[in-house]
């Protein structure tokens, strides 16, 4: 049967979606293929067709037992077979094992879903080598990459183990689109001559806004969700405490809202999802960990009261809302302390873990704080250029809306790149921060600081100032944090360069909204 009968036939679709056909027909020649797609793009489909349609079996590699269970599920209902698709893992009793071992020998199993844990063990490497394998799929192929934000080790040695069992193309899919993980990911799968497939990113629907978090955040989520009555919404919060808080708080003034977190039990998890999907309430305060394979399509808001501590969090997050191609509003609240709060999570871990967290972290405070195209700068983040005058979604944010002021801070940014230096680039943010504006601690005597001629001699502007200041540079990239050191600040070669030659610095003003905002967009 043909390509568009096949997926007819065991899809029920008239057409492929986006670059899928590509895909399929690069599987199809037994090409090694990566595909790159958002959430929701259609990636299943991509191998479950192939795999359908060739000799053998494909192994598909996912981290997550739940969904793999779903996959199977979906695949097992359009064949009379139930042997067609099959997951392999630990839970599975001996005859079980045995059962999938027969199917597969029988050429009945066109799809062996397995854990990359379970695709290790000696015995199945043993097994599947001597069967007729038709490629290996992996999902999430960004968990092998350590600038993933789901590095999973297991995933590492997935080529190793590829190449015992025989040598069939590789599928890598992912919806991680950074340009070093995408290398990552071809590199250590030893597939550099792959077919690469590339979907846009740009949701052109979603209106993107970040507000300053004020002491009144939860007075701006109460009037933001008042004002869109009987529209589906998410609030995220970091933490579990702060979810039922929020969900308390808009309860009582009279929001249809529903809490959600892993600390409730599986009953109360289900029957809150399920009274969201089925519209008994309006809006989930939850943590992270509600959206995981929800699919609902009419989410007309996303509220973050906590930034996520990555950008692909917040683009896989906000990508919740709008999914039917209809209004979508994502608001950010954003605060400097809640980078510091990340920040003061990652302590404990090791110190590599460390320095990816804070380059990701380093994105997200560039995002929250740039006056630039909020789509551009999100999408250039994926590695995807977007034309903020013509690209579709080109006046979708606040930036473009209504523009952030801006002034000439040349002089202020030579006085703060000065400082450094001259202090021998030994102090944190707060530390220069005290020695611009004059103010004496402990630290500061004790190096001597207070007695040099440039103590104080940022005096005329505050210390809100000076720290926002820091932090653009540091965007910019005059400057830079010394993880080692707990964040004591270096300069970068392009921060000395400024110093000698300085050149144009336009700093921008804190976005001050007006309390009686009306919200649209
Ligand atoms: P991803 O894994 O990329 O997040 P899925 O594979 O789960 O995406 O697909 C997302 C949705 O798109 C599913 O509901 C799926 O049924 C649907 N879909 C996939 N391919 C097509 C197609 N060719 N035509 C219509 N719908 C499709």
């Amino acid at each position: 049967m043909d390509l568009y009968g096949s997926l007819k036939k065991i899809f029920g679709f008239n057409q492929f979606k986006g670059l899928q056909e590509d895909v399929v027909n690069s599987i199809l020649s037994n090409q090694n293929t990566f595909v790159i797609m958002p959430t929701g793009g259609g990636k299943s489909l991509c191998y479950q067709l192939p795999a359908l349609m060739k000799e053998g079996t494909a192994i598909v590699v996912s981290p997550l037992i739940a969904l793999m269970k779903n996959q199977v599920d979906a695949i097992r209902g359009i064949s009379e077979n139930p042997g067609i698709a099959h997951v392999l893992n630990s839970s599975l009793n001996k005859t079980e094992v045995n059962q999938v071992k027969t199917d597969i020998q029988n050429g009945v199993t066109k799809l062996l879903y397995v854990a990359p844990e379970s695709l290790i063990k000696e015995e199945y490497v043993e097994f599947l080598r001597q069967q007729k394998i038709s490629f290996v799929a992996i999902d999430e192929a960004h968990c092998i990459s350590e600038w993933g934000h789901d590095f999973r080790p297991e995933y590492r040695n997935l080529r190793n183990i590829i190449k015992q069992i025989d040598n069939v193309p590789i599928i890598g899919l992912t919806a991680t689109a950074t340009e070093k993980v995408q290398e990552d990911i071809l590199k250590t799968l030893g597939m550099s001559d792959a077919n690469v497939f590339k979907a846009s990113f740009n949701r052109a629907n979603l209106f993107y806004e970040v507000r300053p978090k004020t002491k009144e955040v939860e007075k701006d989520i109460i009037r933001f969700v008042k004002q869109r009555p009987g529209k589906s919404g998410v609030i995220y919060c970091l933490s579990r405490k702060k979810v039922e808080e929020i969900a308390q708080v808009l309860q009582v003034n009279g929001i249809n809202a529903v809490p959600y977190h892993a600390g409730f039990d599986a009953k109360t998890r289900a029957r809150h999802q399920d009274m969201f999907l089925m519209e008994e309430c309006d809006v989930v305060v939850a943590t992270i960990a509600f959206g995981m394979g929800i699919d609902k399509p009419d989410v007309r808001f996303v509220i973050h009261h906590d930034i996520p501590k990555s950008l692909e969090s917040y683009y896989q997050e906000t990508g919740r809302a709008g999914r039917d191609g209809g209004e979508g509003h994502c608001l950010t609240f954003y605060s400097y302390k809640d980078i510091e709060k990340l920040e003061k999570f990652m302590a404990n871990k090791p110190v590599a873990e460390q320095e990816v967290g804070h380059a990701l972290l380093q994105e997200v405070v560039g995002y929250a704080e740039t006056s630039m195209n909020r789509r551009k700068y999100l999408l250039h983040y994926f590695g995807e250029e977007f034309d903020d005058v013509n690209g579709p979604g080109a006046d979708m944010d606040d930036n473009m809306r209504n523009p952030k002021k801006k002034h000439e801070a040349q002089d202020e940014v030579v006085k703060i790149l000065s400082v450094i230096k001259k202090t021998n680039e030994m102090y944190k943010p707060k530390e220069l921060v005290n020695t611009m504006i004059g103010k004496e601690n402990a630290i500061l005597k004790s190096h001597k600081t207070t007695e040099q001629p440039f103590f104080g001699i940022g005096k005329d502007k505050d210390e809100h100032y000076w720290m926002a200041l820091i932090r653009q540079i540091l965007v910019a990239g005059f400057i830079r944090k010394e993880i080692e050191q707990y964040g004591v600040v270096k300069l970068t070669k392009e921060g000395k360069a400024f110093i000698d030659a300085p050149t144009s610095f336009m700093m921008t003003e804190n976005h001050i909204y007006e309390t009686d905002d009306d919200g649209t967009i």
